[in-house]
């Protein structure tokens, strides 16, 4: 399951820049994921389960995921607007394969940390 790798490589670089900033404790963390990030949000909180064991800062953290839907962009008709089908199509003037200008996230938001451990 490709999430849990994802998930782990997130953590692993949450975790590292929190430890270089001394931080102790990791309790939150939010992440934005974009509707064609390609991962399954069902998935999400299975593959953290998972990934978070062993990284003893933040091994008891929460997850938060807000998930963003795909806006793509047509330069013909300058308009953004929300794909119906795959090949990302603009509803004006039908051209496919439009710029994706949201959607395919899959990053930290915010970390909620304490310096000490509690
Ligand atoms: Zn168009």
């Amino acid at each position: 399951m490709h999430e849990v790798r994802m998930m782990q490589s997130l953590l692993e670089s949450a975790v590292k820049r929190a430890q270089k900033e001394g931080v102790q404790h990791i309790g939150l963390i939010q992440m934005r994921v974009g509707e064609a990030s390609g991962v399954v949000p069902d998935s999400l909180e299975f593959a953290f389960d998972i990934a978070q064991r062993g990284t003893i800062i933040a091994e008891d953290a929460k997850l938060q995921v807000e998930y963003l839907p795909v806006r793509c962009y047509c330069a013909n008709c300058n308009i953004e607007f929300h794909p119906i089908n795959q090949i990302y199509e603009c509803p004006e003037c039908r051209q496919p394969h439009c710029e994706v200008h949201q959607g395919k996230e899959f990053e930290l938001a915010f970390l909620e940390v304490s310096y000490f451990n509690l």
